[in-house]
């Protein structure tokens, strides 16, 4: 099995299956016609149609060489309306993977505090299966997880699997109950923070979510004593 060599080429992809995350948000786990796939953690595709367009997403997936991996995203503009439209057993084409990825050596033997807003940003994902597939090179992970409604919280079905792994923490919060079941904590994620048990000391900081979550986010962190240096940005 050849491994997907040109990253400028597109490939096609089959969709093996589509899961439906939010009201406007959908995974969908794609079959490479013909090459496997290898990826970091946080890296992204070129996603696209001909005719249509390509959108860059992110890989949400463990990263293991595989002909299949998925992705997750949200229906706003061109080409992900037309993949909405799209089934099961139909193709799209890919190109990639791009991007550098989360810097994971940062995180060996360290400690993690992982904090992601909304519902566009599936790399969280790849690192925690990156995490899970190899436990004990990693320290506590501590996951703070904010969306507007209880609605709009993607990978639902996986949180108490999460919450199950040895060393990990998650702690969910939403902006607004919106009229649905919750009885978790209600506000930004920010607003988690006097709860976050993972100390500055040897520890790193991964974000990802909208650029205004992201700086409120940092800033908000080096007053409790993290540094710069210690945080990164998707
Ligand atoms: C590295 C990277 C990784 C990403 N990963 C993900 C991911 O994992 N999941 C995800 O959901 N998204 C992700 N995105 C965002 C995604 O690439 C964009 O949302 C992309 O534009 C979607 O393509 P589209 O053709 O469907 O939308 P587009 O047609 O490009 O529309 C995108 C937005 O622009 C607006 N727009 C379009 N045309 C106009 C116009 N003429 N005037 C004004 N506004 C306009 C649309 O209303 C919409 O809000 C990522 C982006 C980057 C850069």
């Amino acid at each position: 099995m050849k491994e997907m060599d040109n990253p400028y080429a597109p490939n096609m992809a089959v969709i093996k299956e589509i899961i439906k995350e939010t009201p406007d948000t959908n995974t969908y786990v794609l079959c490479l016609k013909e090459k496997k796939f290898n990826f970091r953690a946080g890296q992204f595709v070129m996603l696209s149609l001909f005719g249509v367009g390509e959108a860059a997403i992110s890989i949400c997936s463990a990263p293991a060489p595989s002909k299949e991996f998925a992705l997750t995203f949200r229906k706003v503009g061109m080409v992900t309306d037309a993949i909405f439209n799209l089934k099961e057993g139909d193709k799209v084409w890919v190109r990639g993977p791009y991007g550098n990825g989360w810097p994971i050596e940062k995180i060996e033997g360290k400690d993690l505090l992982l904090v992601v807003g909304g519902c566009g940003c599936g790399s969280f994902r790849s690192l925690l299966m990156h995490i899970f597939m190899d436990r004990e090179r990693y320290g506590n992970v501590e996951i703070l997880y904010g969306t507007r409604t209880p609605a709009d919280q993607i990978y639902a079905y996986e949180h108490e699997k999460w919450r199950s792994m040895p060393g990990v923490r998650l702690l969910r919060t939403v902006e607004k109950k919106d009229g649905q079941k919750w009885d978790e904590h209600i506000g930004l994620v920010t607003s988690l923070f006097p709860f976050i048990k993972t100390k500055p000391d040897d520890s790193v900081v991964f974000t990802c979510g909208p650029e205004i979550m992201m700086k409120f986010v940092g800033l908000e962190l080096i007053k409790k004593g993290f540094s710069e240096e210690q945080i990164y940005l998707s």
